[in-house]
Formats: structure tokens, C-alpha cells, sequence
């Protein structure tokens, strides 16, 4: 019963309502997806099968009680619900970070979800699954990485089309890295009062020319 791990490191927690906080990142190998801006291609194949005990014993290390699980998509294992819940019974609080495309339903209610809708310009909102959105529940979030104004609208249609009953400061909308500025994004939220939480990737912010372990 392994895990396949592409990295594990401590740093600051940079793209959710958590940003800012020292966070332990547990990086799962492999992604169902394949999104035009991804940042973390290294972590489709790459990684070292570990046990849910070696896991814990490599994050022992770490004075952090807050874990983000992320990828790659950490739901394409099927060890990574009993992950969680070994990590939320040693008192660790879990953040999930997920693509979108897989069913959450298996996940501890305790952890939080970060979960993403795909626009467009990734090329994968074919992928969503929408019926993910009625699983969360207030402590989740919902995360849009936006490239352009035709993404824009369409994270705006989602929102009026589905029953989201997360508040809007949970609702992340995030401007992609070279392809519409912060100021951009922020005048069309604005422009509409729309009420969601502008998301900016700190860890980008703090170390811009680092590409792992961030
Ligand atoms: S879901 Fe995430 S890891 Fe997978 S291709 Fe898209 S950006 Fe990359």
C-alpha cells in the first residue's frame, strides 16, 4: 500500500485562503489533466513510492500542523483518502488541492478542499465535474485560474448557473501567470461588484525564479 511522492517541503502556503501560513506540501505524482499553463509538468511521472508511515516519518521533521496534499491531481490514487485520514488522526489540518475531475466524495468531511474549475484557455473544462460542487461544504474552496476576459465570463456564468453555497470570500478568482495582470482582473471584479476573492500566487510573489519546492 505505497503512495507515489514527487516532493515533499515546507514552505509558505501561497494560492487559497490559507495564503500566507508556513504549510508542509505533499506533491503526489501524476495528472489526469494536461492544462495549458501548467506549472508542475515534472510532477507527472517523476516520484518515489512511499508508505503512508514513511510519509509520516519524512514530515515528522516539520513544526507545521497545516498539510496541503496537491499534485499533479492527488485523487488519481486511491491511497490518498486513507493519506488524509492517517494525517488528520496525528492532529495535522489537510488541505486537499484537486483539480475538479475526480469525484471528492470519498474524502474526509474534515478536510478542506481547494478544488478547481478549469476555464477554458486551460483547454480542460470539458473535464469539470460539476457535481462536485453540491459535496462542499463552507470551510472549501473554489478556485478559477483565469487567463483571459472570455474565461472570465465563463467563471461568472458558472457561478450564476450552479447553487454554490460557499461564501464568496472562499470563491478564488486567480490571474494566470503572463497572461492578464492582477489590475485586469481586479477592475472586471470590481466592474460587475462581484463577490469573490481575488487570489494572487504568493509563493510566485516571495521566490519568482524558483520552479520546485514552492
Ligand atoms: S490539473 Fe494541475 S497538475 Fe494537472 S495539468 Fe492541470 S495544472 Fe497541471
Amino acid at each position: 500500500m505505497t503512495i507515489k511522492v514527487n516532493e515533499i517541503f515546507f514552505s509558505i502556503q501561497g494560492e487559497s485562503v490559507y495564503a500566507g501560513r508556513p504549510c508542509i506540501f505533499i506533491r503526489l505524482t501524476g495528472c489526469n489533466l494536461r492544462c495549458i499553463f501548467c506549472d508542475t509538468i515534472y510532477a507527472y511521472y517523476e516520484g518515489e513510492d512511499l508508505s503512508i508511515q514513511q510519509i509520516l516519518n519524512k514530515i515528522s521533521c516539520y513544526t507545521c500542523s497545516l498539510i496541503e496534499i496537491t499534485g499533479g491531481e492527488p485523487l488519481i490514487q486511491d491511497k490518498t483518502p486513507a493519506l488524509i485520514e492517517a494525517l488528520q488522526n496525528k492532529g495535522y489540518e489537510v488541505l486537499l488541492e484537486t483539480n475538479g475531475s475526480i469525484d471528492i466524495g470519498k474524502i474526509s468531511k474534515k478536510c478542506i478542499k481547494i478544488v478547481d474549475i478549469k476555464c477554458p484557455s486551460s483547454r480542460e473544462s470539458k473535464n469539470n465535474r460539476f457535481e462536485n460542487i453540491k459535496l462542499l461544504t463552507q470551510k472549501d474552496q473554489i478556485k478559477f485560474v483565469i487567463s483571459s476576459k472570455k474565461d472570465y465570463l465563463y467563471a461568472k456564468k458558472i457561478l450564476s448557473e450552479h447553487d454554490i453555497k460557499i461564501a464568496g470570500s472562499n470563491i478564488l478568482f486567480s490571474p494566470a501567470a503572463g497572461k492578464i495582470t492582477p489590475a485586469e482582473l481586479s477592475e472586471w471584479i470590481k466592474s460587475d461588484s462581484l463577490n469573490v476573492r481575488l487570489n494572487l500566487q504568493l509563493h510566485k510573489i516571495i521566490w519568482p525564479n524558483k520552479e520546485k519546492g514552492v
